[in-house]
């Protein structure tokens, strides 16, 4: 056999690559560990992550990516060009959360800082977005070590304030998808709090939910609080609204369509005998489909209208700001990353994730025509688990000040999977 042929095939042969992946991985697992330590215990706030968006930049840049940098604000583009074949995404988020960390980890964040508002927070990554970043950090050393088992273009990027919802939409108007090659899929994991290390889980179709604001000031007309004759009592009409908001998901949306109707802030009035001219309401609504969206968008208008009728009360102001969009997981690439995680994972550690009423701006990837797959990465050691079952409780959520994942394994099994996904979606030509 020609010897350049025989090359060809030894670095395309499946068990050669499995058992470089792993080899790698033995040898790495510590430095990548140490990253993640690091990155940890060096939180910073959404739209801040001038630092660690740094960190992966050099990172990347060290492993021999084209880098490039402030893209939507602190984002990081990393490009990898390795030969014919497809372009695949994978994205890490930045950003950190205001929370005081109070998991007594000897390398657990101390970091105060001041947010935009100019309140003194404590800053923690309570989101496992430093997970994700070191994760993506030790996947795309691994690829760049060992080109000869995929070929294609790599694109990482690491984008800010995934918790405020707007980092995905800066990186695509600053020129995401026209700038640099434009993916044929997108890939991305997010830690989970309640999934053991060595597992993970996948959902086709819909994953995470339309996120949307609401504003309503109801308004009336004041006065005293012993002549409501004279008035329009703009908390009579609030709390009749509330209840009447309800009535939105019971009655008017199909069953079998998800929707959350949230009043989450309810402020008005000042003192015990005064009627006041308004009452101010703060909503948070989460559906699914765009349908159901606009459905609920028109009940809350409609039904804000009605109560302040019924009370011949002025028109209140309702201000609807759309958020983030649902996160809809392309059913056929998720049936081959689930496919491909069981092949690498065994069929057990593969599990179905349940789709969540959270929102998640990876989505924004998939709305801009990009067929996306986000999976859940397992980050708690089983003893964990276990303890909290007996004890009844369950495991501290994501942006609780105690979650913390068990680093090393997690990594592993999260560098296993991107590296088995990109031998699937950027396969080498066996062919030369
Ligand atoms: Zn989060
Ligand atoms: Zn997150």
């Amino acid at each position: 056999m020609h010897s350049k042929a025989l090359l060809a095939l030894l670095l395309s042969s499946a068990p050669l690559c499995a058992g470089s992946v792993d080899q790698w991985i033995d040898e790495n697992a510590k430095s990548v560990v140490e990253l993640y330590k690091e990155l940890h215990a060096a939180p910073e706030l959404s739209l801040m992550e001038e630092e660690t968006a740094a960190r992966l930049a050099d990172a990347w840049e060290r492993a021999g990516y084209a880098v490039t940098r402030g893209v939507g604000g602190t984002g990081v583009v990393a490009v990898l060009g390795n030969g014919d074949g497809p372009t695949l995404m994978l994205r890490t988020d930045l950003d950190a959360l205001p929370v005081v960390e109070q998991t007594g980890l000897e390398y657990a964040s101390k970091v105060f800082t001041t947010d935009k508002r100019g309140a003194t927070v404590g800053v923690m990554h309570a989101c496992g977005h430093d997970i994700h970043m070191s994760n993506l950090v030790g996947t795309a050393r691994l690829l760049a070590e060992n080109r000869g088992f995929w070929s294609g273009t790599l694109v990482l990027i690491a984008q800010p304030a995934e918790e405020l919802g707007a980092g995905a939409e800066a990186m695509l108007a600053d020129g995401l998808f026209a700038r640099f090659p434009r993916p044929d899929y997108a890939v991305a994991l997010h830690a989970a709090n309640d999934l053991e290390v060595g597992k993970v889980s996948t959902c086709p179709g819909y994953f995470g939910a339309n996120v949307d604001s609401v504003d309503i000031i109801v308004r009336g007309r004041g006065g005293h609080g012993a002549a409501p004759h004279t008035t329009a009592d703009p908390i009579v009409i609030a709390a009749s609204l509330v209840m009447d908001l309800q009535t939105i998901v019971a009655r008017e949306i199909k069953p079998t369509e998800p929707a959350v109707v949230t009043v989450g802030s309810i402020h008005g009035g000042t003192k015990h005998n005064i009627i006041g001219d308004e009452c101010r309401l703060q909503l948070t609504v989460r559906t699914y489909s765009d349908e159901v969206r606009k459905q609920v968008a028109e009940a809350i208008r409609r039904k804000a209208a009605a109560a302040a009728q019924s009370a011949r009360a002025p028109e209140p102001t309702v201000e609807y700001s759309e958020g983030t969009p649902s996160l809809y997981n392309d059913p056929g690439l998720t049936a081959r990353v689930t496919d491909t995680l069981k092949a690498e994972l065994g069929d057990g550690q593969v599990e179905r994730a349940e789709p969540m009423m959270g929102g998640e701006d990876f989505s924004r990837y998939g709305k801009a025509g990009v067929p996306i797959c986000m999976f859940r990465l397992g980050t708690i050691a089983p003893g964990r688990l276990e303890a909290w079952e007996a004890a009844g409780e369950t495991p501290p959520s994501m942006h609780s000040s105690k979650y913390y994942p068990d680093p090393e394994p997690a990594l592993r099994t999260g560098m296993r999977a991107m590296a088995a996904i990109v031998q699937e979606l950027l396969p080498a030509s066996s062919g030369d």
